[in-house]
């Protein structure tokens, strides 16, 4: 097996992922353990070889993923005696597997460069049973055919008939098909007879463009029928949006959740809203929750609310221990953000779901990833080192005593230790945390959720002290603190979770909206979620916006103050709501990678909306409205021309003879 010790190891590790994600064919697993999957990726992306991920290689194509590689080659069966034929071999990888389990295999590549450098791996690492050639694979390779197993490595715009008539009777053709680039349909054809062809649809890919006389032509279009929507008329920006707009279904028709299958093999996928207070962005996101779980293995859903608090509801969801010591959930303002109909429903749908599934990591848990609830925090530490270690909780006692004056109003903590140094705080409460991390397996031996937990509220109470310190000054700091600990808290919980977990946010906009391509980050110097998981998951990170033209909201006028159903106004005449509005189509998912001239006209920075748990009509386009460039911001919008503000949970939905816990019967 070539390689240094490490990484051999590395590569066993990711082939084990894979077979963890339900790739079972014993051929294909070996033969990905024995090619060196380094040798195939570009300089300086070696350490990154035996990730799951896609990576670019020269000429702005891809190699790619692992796990879609091996559901190909098993999806197309291979055995020893085979004769298999790959169309765009790119960096060869996918080939190089192949010619360890089938006996020859022919790869066309239409780009030279990545032809040569591919034959040279192969001569390099002794691969002599692979041949190249440059050339259009949309028309295959008659002179070797019949194949037993074709692979398309490109997504096109139909199957290539060239392609279907160089299958073997009983050959396996696997290609992504589709009109939106780079999401595809992964199909698998089995060539029965003559005339007679079995399709089967193996699931949401994302592939480069095949490009050839059967597949689109180098601008994107069509080649042989030169339709794709929006390009060669002169038509509006609204009428281009309504051109590739999907209409959205009902919230409870199943193909909702499907329209959203372009993202489920994503790490993570995040869902925004334009509004803390809208029911039509919870349905939504409720909806694709639901469908993420249930069909493609989601088991993290990690919303914009505070960590203890959403502990609370994961012991619910995930049929754990109920703790009778634990404040009721979300008490502190805006308490509709949570405590709604939508949620609740949610949160009833995932614990059913929970309960078939025997093993507790299968079971998709609630977890909070804000900060706010500091007191919690501590008051969960405490309580957690007095249950396994009742020495070291007496030290944290004395040592969180230190923020005790401000637990309650922590947001005049960052005055106080102006004038009064409080800072010793911050070196108790960090010292605090890392010792606690430090004993993780120690203490992780008793449980590892109860760990997990309270290692994240000690990451918690140190992140809010230096959040409250820092707001004190103003500036960009603070939101960054937040952000950061928010993602980071995203990543300990895909840690936790395992290196095949995947991930639902449901933050705002301006979390989940890559900052960069906004005012906040391009002249307020902030980041968020969005930014931060695109930097470290790249394509692997689906980021998903929200956004409406009128109706109404739940809303308060100030920070604290009551909630009222407000009015929105219509939307801005230079904003992107009002393009979408003009589109003249109600609710639509909005994916600019379908057309690459309306993603082109969409770049250019407009005005876009946000409103937070506070609403101001009056002073609308100050306080509301920044500039962005909606494309880059995000992957895929989704729009409702008129929304509707969300319902509370008022005494009514109590439970008569239930503690005052309900509505999560927690
Ligand atoms: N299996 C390859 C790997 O692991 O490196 C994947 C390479 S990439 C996803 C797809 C390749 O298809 C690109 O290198 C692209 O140049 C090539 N391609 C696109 N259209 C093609 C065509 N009609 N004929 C041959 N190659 C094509």
């Amino acid at each position: 097996m070539p390689g240094s010790p490490k990484t051999v190891s590395a590569r066993r590790r990711m082939v084990d992922i894979i077979a963890r994600r339900g790739v079972r064919d014993r051929r294909v697993l070996e033969a990905m353990r024995e090619v060196p999957r380094e040798e195939f990726v570009d300089p300086g992306f070696e350490e990154f070889a035996y990730e799951d991920a896609a990576l670019p290689i020269a000429e702005d194509q891809t190699i790619s993923q692992p796990y879609i590689v091996a559901l190909m080659l098993e999806a197309a069966e291979l055995s020893p005696d085979d004769r298999m034929l790959e169309v765009g071999a790119g960096s060869g990888y996918a080939a190089a597997v192949a010619g360890r389990i089938a006996r020859r295999i022919y790869g066309i590549e239409r780009l030279p460069t990545l032809a040569q450098a591919a034959q040279g791996r192969f001569r390099k690492l002794g691969y002599h049973n692979i041949e190249i050639r440059v050339g259009d694979g949309t028309l295959g390779w008659p002179e070797a055919a019949p194949f037993d197993a074709i692979l398309v490595a490109a997504g096109g715009p139909a199957v290539p008939q060239a392609l279907k008539e160089q299958l073997a009777i009983g050959g396996r053709l696997i290609i992504p098909v589709g009109s939106l680039v780079p999401a595809q349909t992964l199909i698998k054809i089995v060539r029965h007879g003559e005339d007679e062809f079995e399709e089967e649809e193996l699931g949401g890919v994302m592939f480069v463009p095949l490009i050839g006389e059967q597949g689109w032509s180098e601008d994107g279009r069509r080649s042989a029928t030169n339709h794709l929507p929006g390009r060669s008329r002169n038509l509006t920006l609204p009428q281009m949006i309504a051109e590739i707009a999907e209409p959205l279904p009902n919230f409870d028709d199943p193909a909702f959740g499907r329209l959203f299958d372009r993202f489920a093999d994503r790490r993570v996928v995040l869902l925004g809203e334009a509004s803390h207070g809208t029911a039509e962005f919870y349905r939504a996101r409720a909806a694709i929750t639901r469908h993420l779980i249930a069909q493609h293995g989601f088991v993290i859903v990690a919303v914009e609310a505070d960590w203890p608090d959403a502990a609370v509801v994961d012991r619910y969801v995930r049929h754990r221990d109920a703790r009778t010591d634990t404040q009721p959930p979300f008490q502190r303002f805006p308490t509709w953000m949570w405590r709604n109909t939508e949620v609740a429903a949610l949160i009833e749908w995932m614990r059913n779901h929970n309960s078939g599934l025997a093993e507790m990591n299968r079971r998709a848990g609630f977890y909070g990833l804000d900060i706010y609830n500091m007191s919690a925090s501590i008051a969960s530490v405490l309580k957690y080192l007095d249950e396994v270690d009742p020495q070291a909780a007496k030290i944290a006692r004395e040592r969180y005593g230190c923020l005790t004056p401000w637990q309650r109003e922590p947001s005049t903590y960052g005055r106080a230790v102006l004038s009064a140094g409080y800072r010793k705080c911050e070196e108790a409460i960090v010292q605090q945390c890392q010792e606690l991390l430090q004993k993780q397996i120690e203490y992780a031996a008793h449980d590892s959720d109860e760990f997990l937990n309270a290692a994240q509220n000690a990451r918690l109470v140190a992140s809010a002290e230096r959040y409250y310190r820092i707001m004190y000054y103003g500036g960009p700091e603070s939101w960054n603190l937040r952000d950061t600990h928010m993602f980071q808290t995203l990543e300990h919980l895909l840690e936790a979770r395992g290196p095949a977990s995947k991930a639902i946010v449901w933050a705002h906009n301006s979390h989940i909206g890559d900052a960069r391509s906004t005012e906040m980050g391009s002249v307020r110097g902030e980041l968020n979620v969005g930014q931060l998981c695109r930097e470290r998951f790249g394509s692997e990170a689906a980021l998903i916006g929200f956004g409406t033209h009128t109706g109404t909201v739940a809303a308060a006028s100030d920070w604290d103050g009551e909630m009222e159903i407000k009015r929105v106004r219509p939307s801005h005449r230079d904003s992107y709501e009002r393009l979408c509005h003009d589109a003249g189509i109600a609710k639509f998912l909005l994916d600019p990678q379908r057309d690459e001239a309306v993603r082109r006209r969409l770049l250019e920075p407009k005005l876009e909306r946000f409103i937070g748990v506070i609403y101001r009509p009056e002073t609308e386009v100050l306080s509301h409205y920044a500039e962005a460039s909606l494309p880059q911001q995000f992957d895929a919008y989704v729009w409702f021309d008129e929304t509707t503000a969300l319902t509370p949970l008022g005494p009514e939905h109590h439970r008569p003879g239930l503690p005052d816990t309900y509505p999560f019967g927690l």
